[in-house]
Formats: structure tokens, C-alpha cells, sequence
């Protein structure tokens, strides 16, 4: 009896070790790390309760701008896996990366996505933080004839016109200001080809003739010195091989200084880092998500699957309820205005125009002559409502708003969640969020 009871006891101690250890083994997550809120929830959904998720920057944080503490690099140095956007969207991610010495596999979560490349000649480069102009260049110019020609690239010109106002200085920056003011001024005076253009208070407005493969402007100097020429776009989109400014024997004639001065060749490679705005593109995040996680935990990669495809098919469905609802807006009533640059890829999958006074990262500052031009925007194309944002400073667009008139329309989350108790607490509900909101103001 001593013996069996005995017996028994080790037996169950012996049951109740193995059990315990079976349950800690199942119930140990793997350990990631999301970069910011956005990409976190869309991790959570996929990972489930197989995952235990460290986000670095929360709800209503910018990730642009973020500084990573110390736990953050703890966090990264433990994780398996580190979930990034990509499209340099965090900008601190390497150094962090570097610092925490992290030893896991590093997932681009955007990668495969058709990603919108940062592009001066959306529209006539409004929005994008340049200014009124996009290239200025200065030429010691003794008095006579040259020639200025823009060629057509590609069988067409880049745009039907462009503005140029030429300054007597031999300083861009000195100039700038009073290029700026002619070039956003209402009144210009169109030149057409074989027309002649002199260093004068006004802004041409060059009209490229179509039936021509060049078309090329008189500039007449009456005095030796230094001019500025300042252009809406970037000349060299105009030019194939040929130098666009030459004098009567045909020479180039080569500015002493222009700027931007990287030559002739202006450096995009930087795309909009802001995909997650399209549920379209939540498809391939999904993808890359439950592919990593399946392959650090091979052992729960059905558990991955099966929570993607769910996933997946509510934002499908997501996907088209925001097409109705963006369709429901009228045609002419489809412009909006928001602080930054972030919603380029729910702009080309909703067709709703976006505008903003900041660039592509809240990291850029407003110009002045960028807000001054999207008031005059606001005003010509009769933009109804703004938009203010949860991570940026609002007070631009509240001031954008108070002088021309236009409501605010409300908040949009752009690349941030709120808090549980907000109304964009996942990704799903911040997309219905901003679309109703959109809707709500526009209809
Ligand atoms: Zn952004």
C-alpha cells in the first residue's frame, strides 16, 4: 500500500514535470520586434499568440523623426525577428540595429510592393517641398544673342509649359526671393518659339511648341555681367543631347553655378515610404510577415497561414469598401489638403488628390512659398476641407485653413495608430476611419 502510494506519487510528479515542461515549451512566443504601430498590428495579427511583440514607436508616434531609448536596443537585441517598413521610412533603424547587435533576420516588410517613386513632375511639382522653382543656374554672359532650347524627351515634352524668370545677379540665393515672388505671381507673360526673352521683372511662361522636336527662345543680354535664369522644372528634362543654352556661333555656354548642383542628372532613388496606405499593399505585407515568422518558427508556420489568409481576406474586403466609398465623392470635390506627403498610394488606389505644404517626412519644414502656392491652390481649385494629422504640428493647417476659408475636415491617421480607446486602434479601423472621415467632409 506504502509501496503503491509511493509509487504513485513519483508517477504523477513524473507526469506533472513532463506536462509542465510541454506547456512552457508551447507557450514560449517567439520574440519580434515591429518598428512602429502600423506594421506592429498587422505582425500581431499574423503572429497571434505564437509571437511576443515588442513595437518601437506607439500610437501617435512619428517614426521619422524617433529617437530609439535604450529598451528599444534591448528589445532588438533579443528579437528573432525585426519587422521594418523599409523605403528609408525609418531612417534610425541601422544605427539602432548596429548598436543592439542584433542577430536575427531583418524583414523588409514592403518588399515586392510597386512603390511610388519620390517625383518632382506629379502635377507641377506642388507638394514636394522645392519651391516655385526646381533648378536656378548663373552665366557670365557678355551682351548679345543665345539661344535657350528644350527638346522634346521621349517624343514629348515633359510639360506643355514652364515658367523662367531671368534676374541680373550673379547670386541664387541673393535673387532667389524675388524669383519666387514672380514666379507664384498671377500675371506672366507667355513666349512662344523663336520669341525673345530679356532679364526683366516678369515671369515668361514658355510654351512648348508640339509639333516641334525643340523648341527654342532669344534671350537677348544688352549688358556684360551675370544673369540668373530660375526654372518651374528641372531643364535637363527638356534636353536630349544637345546643351540648352548656346550662343549665336552655337557654343554651350555653361552656368558658373547652378543649383541643384548635382549636374545633370537629379537623384530620385528615394521612393514614398508610405505603402501601407493601400490595402491593396497590405496583401504583400501580409505575405512577408507570415513567410519570416513561418521560417523562424517553422513549428507554428500553418498557425501563420491560417491567420494571413483571415487576415487577408477582411482587407480585401476593406479594400473595396473604401473604393465605394471614395467613388460615392464627387468628381470635382475629390482635392484634399494634409500636413505631410503621406497619402500618395491611397491617392492612386482611391483616386483622391492629396496635397500638403510638408514633404514625403515630417522631417522637412514647410517653406513659406510652399504654403504661399497651395493657398493660391486651395483658392483656384476651390479645395473644400483640410485635413490635420495626429504625429504633425497642426497649427500650419489651421492657418492654411482660417485664409482661404476651408473647413477642416477632421483627423486622418496617416503613420501612426491611436491608443486602444481611439478610433484608428488597428489597421483596419484606421482605414475605415480615414475614409469615412474623407467621405464625410467631401460628399
Ligand atoms: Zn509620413
Amino acid at each position: 500500500m506504502l509501496r503503491l502510494t509511493l509509487l504513485k506519487t513519483i508517477t504523477t510528479a513524473l507526469v506533472l514535470h513532463l506536462a509542465s515542461s510541454v506547456i512552457v515549451h508551447a507557450k514560449e512566443p517567439l520574440p519580434v520586434v515591429a518598428t512602429f504601430s502600423i506594421l506592429g498590428d498587422l505582425v500581431k495579427e499574423i503572429g497571434g499568440e505564437h509571437v511576443s511583440l515588442t513595437t518601437l514607436v506607439g500610437a501617435n508616434g512619428d517614426a521619422h523623426v524617433y529617437q530609439p531609448t535604450p529598451a528599444d536596443a534591448r528589445a532588438v537585441s533579443s528579437a528573432k525577428v525585426l519587422f521594418v517598413n523599409g523605403l528609408e521610412f525609418e531612417g534610425w533603424i541601422n544605427r539602432l540595429v548596429s548598436a543592439s547587435g542584433f542577430k536575427g533576420e531583418q524583414i523588409i516588410s514592403t518588399r515586392g510592393i510597386d512603390a511610388i517613386p519620390f517625383a518632382e513632375e506629379d502635377g507641377h511639382g506642388e507638394g514636394h517641398g522645392d519651391g516655385a522653382f526646381e533648378w536656378a543656374g548663373v552665366f557670365n554672359l557678355a551682351a548679345g544673342e543665345y539661344k535657350w532650347s528644350f527638346a522634346k524627351v521621349d517624343g514629348k515634352y515633359a510639360d506643355p509649359a514652364m515658367k523662367m524668370v531671368i534676374i541680373k545677379s550673379g547670386d541664387i540665393e541673393e535673387s532667389e526671393k524675388s524669383a519666387e515672388r514672380l514666379l507664384l505671381a498671377k500675371s506672366s507673360e507667355t513666349r512662344l518659339h523663336n520669341d525673345r526673352l530679356v532679364a526683366k521683372d516678369i515671369a515668361y511662361n514658355l510654351t512648348f511648341d508640339d509639333a516641334k522636336s525643340t523648341t527654342v527662345f532669344t534671350v537677348n543680354i544688352k549688358k556684360d555681367g551675370k544673369y540668373t535664369f530660375f526654372t518651374e522644372h528641372m531643364p535637363f528634362e527638356f534636353e536630349i543631347n544637345e546643351h540648352f543654352l548656346k550662343d549665336l556661333a552655337g557654343k554651350d555656354v555653361e552656368p558658373i553655378a547652378q543649383e541643384p548642383d548635382t549636374g545633370h542628372h537629379h537623384h530620385h532613388g528615394t521612393y514614398d515610404p508610405h505603402a501601407w496606405q493601400s490595402a491593396e499593399n497590405i496583401v504583400i505585407y501580409a505575405d512577408n510577415i507570415a513567410a519570416a515568422l513561418a521560417k523562424a518558427d517553422p513549428e507554428n508556420a500553418s498557425n501563420y497561414t491560417t491567420n494571413k489568409t483571415k487576415f487577408v481576406s477582411k482587407v480585401r474586403k476593406l479594400d473595396v469598401e473604401i473604393m465605394e466609398r471614395m467613388k460615392a465623392i464627387p468628381e470635382d470635390a475629390r482635392t484634399v489638403v494634409t500636413s505631410h506627403d503621406a497619402f500618395g498610394y491611397f491617392s492612386k488606389r482611391y483616386g483622391i488628390k492629396f496635397e500638403a505644404p510638408q514633404g514625403l517626412s515630417t522631417e522637412s519644414e514647410a517653406s513659406a512659398k510652399d504654403v504661399a502656392k497651395l493657398i493660391n491652390q486651395i483658392r483656384d481649385e476651390k479645395i473644400s476641407a483640410v485635413f490635420v494629422e495626429t504625429i504633425t504640428d497642426n497649427r500650419l493647417i489651421q492657418q492654411i485653413a482660417r485664409e482661404t476659408g476651408a473647413k477642416v475636415g477632421g483627423t486622418l491617421y496617416s503613420d501612426a495608430l491611436s491608443g486602444p480607446e481611439g478610433p484608428a486602434a488597428s489597421y483596419l479601423k484606421m482605414m475605415r476611419y480615414n475614409s469615412s472621415t474623407i467621405l464625410d467632409a467631401l460628399k
